[in-house]
Parts: C-alpha cells; structure tokens; sequence
C-alpha cells in the first residue's frame, strides 16, 4: 500500500465529524497491528487537526488500541485526555491470561522480519510472551507516560464504565469510576463510588475493539487447559467450530504437543530455507487465489522433494498428542475441506492447517448440527470449543446514541465492508521523539533532547552484544597510547523500519570521553562519516595531518567535509575538537547491504594509521563472524527486508575524509542483520541454540 499523507489517513478513521473510529472492523486482528493504527490515527489527527480540536480528546476503550492511543496524544502533548474503559481494569481482555502466547509479527509470517519477537513500538513497547505479562509490560509503559507528562496535562480515567453514550455533538454521558493511573489512587477518595456525568470533546476515539465472542463458552483470552496432556488415561474428543485463528490455534493445542506460534516455527522449519522461501513466495502470491487454488498450491509443495515436506510431516506426526482428537467443525457454506483455505486466518495457520491435516491429525466434518457430532463421536458438551469470531458492530452500537447513529449509519456499513486503516507505519520516522511544534510538548533544542531525538527501539539484548565489541576497539586504541585524552567508539548497526533504512547507535560511547549520545539514536543511512562509509561500503578516515599543516586549516577542512555530509539535527553537531574519525563498514554476507558501521573518533590527529585501521577491521571481521554463531537458527529464518541499500551522495568531494579502497571493509560470512532478542537465547529446541 502507498504512503498515505496524514490527511489522507485520517479519513479513513472518521465516523463522523470529530470521532474516529479505530479498527473495529479491520482484518488481521492482532495486538501489533491495532497498536500501529492507533499510532497512525494520533499521527494523522496531530498533523491535521487544528489546535483547538486537540485540546480535549476521549478515547473509549482501554484496550491496547485505546491505550496506545491515549499514550500517543499525552506524548505528544494534547493536554487532557480522558480515558473510558468498560471492565474494572485496563486491557481487560488479555490482563491474567496465562495460556495464551502473543507476539507482534508472527500472524505475517513468512515475510521477513515477522519472527522478530519485539514489537519495535515508539510507545508501549513489548516483547512476546504470555498475554498477562504482555500487559504488564505495556502497563509499565503506560504508567512511564503518566510519570513524564508535563504539569499542564491532566489524564482522566474512568473504569467500570456503564451506559456510555456519544452523541452527534461528541458529548458523552457515562457512569463510571474515576481512578488516577494504574494503582487506583483517587484524586478526592471516593474510589470506588460511581458517578454519572457528561462532558463534550473536541475529539473523541472509538478504540472498543471488536467486542466479545457472542458463540463461545468461554472467551479466547480466559485461562483454559486445552493445551495440557490428560491426567486421566484415554484420549479425549473435542469439537472445534470455526476455521479463523482463534479456532485454529485451539485446535492445534490439543492437538500438537507443546504448541506455540513462534516455537513450532523454529520446530518444523528451523533447518529448512527452502520451504520458508517457497512459502514466501506462495503467500505474496495468495491474495487472489480462491481456497481450492491454494490447496492445490500447498499440495503441490508437498510434492515436491527439494521442500522436505515430508520430514516436515514427520515431524509434525512425532508431535501429535494421544489423549486427544479434533473433529473441526468447517462453517456452514463450506462443504469440503479444501474450501477453508480462504478464511481470514494467518498465512501460517492455514499452512499448519494444511500439514496437520496430512499427518492425519484432525477430522474436518461438514455437519451443521453439533449434537449429531457429539453423539457421532462420543463428545462432551465441555469439550466442545467455539471460535466463530466477535461481533464488532454491536461493540460500536453500543457506544452511539440515535443522534449519531443517525449521521453515520452508512459510514459504518461502509467500514464494515472494506479494511482501510493501515496496519503498516505511516508515520515519518522519529516522529514520535520529536518535540511537537504545535502542541509545544516539551521545549526543543537543547543538547540533552537532540540526544534522544530520532530514538528508536534497540533490544537490550542487542545493546549487550554490541558493548563489549566496542569497549574491546576502545581498549586497541588506549594500548596504542596515541589516541589521546578524549576518544570513542561505538558501533551503529543498520534498522530497517517501514520503506526507511537507518543508522542506529547500538551502544553507548566506550573510550575516554564526557560526550553525550545515547544508544537508540537513530540517523539517516546518508548522514555524517558513517552514512559515507555505509553508502560507499568501504572504510572512511581523516587523511593524516602533514607536518607543517596548521591545526586552524585542518579542523576547517574537516568542518567542512562534514557540512558536505548531511550532518542534520539528529546528530549532534561534531564537537570542535575533533581531529581523527574512522567509520568502518561491516558488510552483509551478501556484500550487498551493510550490517553496522562501527564509528571511532579523537580529538588527537593521526591517530588511523593503517596499522590501527587494519587491526580494526580485523576486529571487525571477528565481530561479524559471532553475529551468525549466537543466533543461527533465529537469524537463519530472517532476511533482510527486500530494500536497495540507499546510495551514496552524488559528486561528493571531501578534503580531510577519505575513503579508502585498501583494506576492503569487512564482512560476515553469514549474517544480514544485527538484531538480537533476550528470548532469541531461550532453548526453543534440545541443543539447537
Ligand atoms: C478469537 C481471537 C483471537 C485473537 N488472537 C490474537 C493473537 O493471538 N494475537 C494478537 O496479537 N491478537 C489477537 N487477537 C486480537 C486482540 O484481541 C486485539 O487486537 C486486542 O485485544 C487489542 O485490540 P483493541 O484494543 O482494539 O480491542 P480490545 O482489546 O477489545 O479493547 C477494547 C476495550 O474497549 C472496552 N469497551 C468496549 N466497549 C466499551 C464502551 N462502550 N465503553 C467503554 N469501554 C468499552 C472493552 O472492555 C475493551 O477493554 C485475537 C482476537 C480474537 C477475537
């Protein structure tokens, strides 16, 4: 899908004047992608809407969608912002689950990059894992927005929500509970005590997700043992109604032993490239194809040697539990059971689907009257699980008065039809670690903001790797004794996020210095020494200062070679001081993109000799080789994202810099990203990690 342009975007949230509708009737409903359109909506409407439209915002809901929503407008500086949630908590839904798994890419998968486990959030970051612990992260998360809000602004939640109603004016009436943060504290002590009120706001958004699963016994997100081997001997017969992926991912907890999105990932498809590359392929072909057709194509997979389906199977059969069997219940317009292939479930769970069907492991039936099946197949009531999916539109209902029903009947029959809210990035890069102009959040410009500018998300598991590596290069540069009283070094690794291509500093300075810059900054993949050494993919230092050549003529040159490289706000300007620099570039296996530029400066001059730039690219090259090694079986099943590396600037001529051709930068046998996870290092397979 194209960029859209703020405006653009907004539109495709809009109810009605003033109220925004987030997500309700979306396809693909996931945490990550709910938390992606609520960041994209606040964008739009900061961007876009006038000043006094900002000045008061609801959001109805406290899920993920309407917290990450209500966390986006505090940061960036709307000043009151009240928050409406129904239960008696925030993120009711997941808050406690402790058998559900989530993570924010796998419902993409293949794609590259959609089993990395964090999900890489501006705000409200989080890491897979439990539903509950989820929520605590994102509360923590939460709770460090309330703590940075500036005195100005005020947050007002209200739990336990009864008879909220929004009107065409966007008034709303409610009776609710007003507590203060996460604890509950309560600004006047009357905890506890409803109150009815009404209020009017300049904008309102509807986050109240997709409502409850109306069929089902118990909802998906309540603990359940469906994944836990009987204790009783016998195997166990269960119906499973439904084919979406609440239906699918129950049906594979009873049925595969030790089941879980990510993990079984790495279980069935660790050691097989070729049949991730095929499926890639097949899934970006998919989205015309009718149900029959993608069977066919999974069939034809199955076929084919070069994919090891067939181990894959044996793999999947040695897995398959004996206390249990499925009966799937296939919808009501489905006959066969190569006409479910077209449902809205992830690419991943059709596949599974698919082989788990082969290994024998599931009976689909075409039976519409469930007691017919239960008797066929001598099934309990308790066993029957129903996932046939929430009802968004009464969620929706629910919240609007006749007044704005009347107003926006048509705009929500149109939403239920098409999904037009994006669930990929529209937002410009370092938008959200930017002071906002209009809303004035938080005074711009001094050295210790532009530190922080342009933060993106660096997995701490990253940031440990990567401080030891620099700390040994800063160590180099001490034992030669000519790097002087003040040097650094870091390593920036490249970060892909959305279309843009980035330089992020992985580890705080290691050397001799009192310069600040942060780990998580992030800059353009074209700016300053490293985005030169990046682009032109060759190692980058300061040519060595002739005797004789004043110390004033050179830190001008140098000053000058460094305007010429785009050295924009979001790095700092380069100290005066400085007289040596070396960017080093660590190439991808493919010598195609460029892993990380590790970066090195002093304020003594000549300290690059050759000597010293030969063993540091030595080191790198060291570096590189162990990038593969702590993660192979992770980073083996990711690619880099399909994007040309940016090029170098055009007709560029630089007086002190130089680029060198000998030695040739360094680069990794086998590696094409430095990112690592801490749950990158949890054993997913006996001795596989
Ligand atoms: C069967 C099923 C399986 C799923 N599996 C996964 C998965 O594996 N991984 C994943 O990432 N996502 C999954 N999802 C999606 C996930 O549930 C949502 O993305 C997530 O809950 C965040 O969405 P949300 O905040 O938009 O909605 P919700 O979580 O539904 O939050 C909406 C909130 O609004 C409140 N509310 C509703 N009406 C009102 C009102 N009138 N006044 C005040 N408050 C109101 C509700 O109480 C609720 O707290 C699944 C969903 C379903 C239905």
């Amino acid at each position: 899908m194209p960029k859209l342009s703020p405006k653009a975007l907004l539109r495709r949230f809009m109810l009605s004047n003033n109220i925004y509708l987030l997500g309700s009737f979306e396809a693909g409903l996931t945490i990550y992608k709910q938390q992606v359109r609520a960041l994209n909506l606040v964008w739009s409407m900061i961007e876009v809407l006038p000043h006094r439209k900002l000045e008061r915002v609801a959001v109805i809901g406290g899920g993920f969608a309407g917290l990450t929503a209500a966390a986006a407008l505090l940061h960036k500086g709307v000043k009151h912002v009240t928050v409406f949630e129904k239960c008696a908590a925030l993120c009711p839904l997941q808050d406690g689950s402790d058998t559900r798994w989530v993570h924010p890419g796998i419902y993409d998968w293949p794609e590259e990059g959609s089993n990395m486990p964090a999900a890489g959030l501006p705000l409200l970051n989080w890491k897979a894992g439990r539903a509950s612990d989820v929520v605590v992260e994102v509360l923590h998360g939460w709770d460090r927005i309330l703590e940075n809000k500036s005195p100005r602004q005020t947050v007002s939640i209200f739990l336990n929500v009864k008879h909220l109603r929004i009107d065409r004016t966007a008034e709303v009436e409610w009776v609710g509970e007003q507590v203060v943060g996460l604890t509950g504290e309560m600004p006047s002590g009357n905890r506890g005590v409803p109150s009815g009120n009404k209020s009017k706001f300049e904008s309102i958004i509807l986050a109240v997700g997709f409502g409850l699963e109306p069929t089902a016994r118990f909802s998906y997100w309540r603990n359940e043992q469906l994944g836990q081997p009987e204790l009783v001997p016998g195997r166990r017969t269960y119906l499973v109604s439904g084919h979406g992926d609440g239906a699918l991912v129950d049906l594979f907890r009873i049925r595969i032993a030790r089941f879980r999105q990510d993990r079984i990932l790495v279980d069935l498809f660790a050691d097989n490239t070729k049949l991730v590359n095929a499926l890639r392929e097949l899934k970006r072909a998919s989205g015309p194809m009718s149900s029959k057709q993608l069977y066919a194509e999974f069939e034809r997979i199955q076929s084919n040697p070069t994919f090891g389906f067939k181990k894959l199977l044996e793999n999947l059969q040695k897995r398959l539990r004996t206390d249990t069997a499925v009966v799937l219940q296939m919808s009501p317009n489905v006959d066969a059971f190569r006409n479910i292939f077209r449902t809205p479930a992830s690419f991943q769970n059709r596949f599974l689907l698919f082989a788990l069907y082969k290994a024998g492991g599931l009976i689909p039936t075409a039976q519409k009257q469930e007691k017919l099946i239960c008797d066929q197949y001598g099934i309990a009531e308790h066993d029957i699980v129903k996932r046939h999916g929430p009802k968004p539109r009464s969620a929706v209902e629910d919240a609007i008065d006749g007044s704005l029903m009347s107003v926006c009947r048509l705009r929500i029959a149109y939403l239920e039809r098409r999904s037009s809210q994006p669930s990929t990035i529209c937002w410009s890069g370092g938008y959200w670690h930017t002071p906002s102009k209009k809303l004035d959040a938080n005074p711009a410009g001094d050295d210790r903001s532009k530190a922080t500018w342009r933060r993106e998300y660096l997995p701490q598991a990253t940031e440990t790797f990567v401080t030891p590596f620099a700390a040994a290069v800063a160590g180099y540069l001490e034992s030669l004794g000519s790097a002087g009283s003040d040097f650094r070094v870091t390593l920036h690794r490249t970060l892909y996020i959305g279309s843009e291509v980035l330089l992020q500093q992985a580890s705080r300075y290691a050397g001799r210095t009192s310069r600040l810059g942060n780990a998580g900054r992030a800059l353009g993949f074209r700016n300053g020494t490293i985005g030169h050494a990046a682009t032109a993919q060759k190692i980058v230092r300061t040519r060595p200062k002739a005797a004789g050549q004043s110390d004033s003529g050179y830190r001008i040159r140098l000053r000058r070679d460094m305007q010429k490289l785009n050295l924009t706000q979001h790095a700092q300007p380069m100290a005066q001081a400085v007289r040596s620099i070396l960017a080093v570039p660590i190439l991808a296996a493919n010598r195609k993109h460029v892993i990380a530029v590790l970066y090195a400066d002093s304020t003594r001059s000549n300290v690059f000799t050759d000597r010293c730039v030969g063993a540091i690219k030595q080191m790198c090259e060291r570096f590189a080789e162990q990038i593969e090694k702590v993660t192979a079986l992770r980073v083996g099943n990711f690619s880099v994202p399909p994007l040309d590396p940016p090029k170098p600037l055009r007709g560029l001529k630089l007086e002190i810099l130089q680029a060198l051709d000998k030695p040739s930068a360094p680069h990794a046998p086998t590696a094409h990203y430095l990112n690592l996870e801490f749950t990158d290092f949890v054993s997913v397979k006996e001795g596989a990690i």
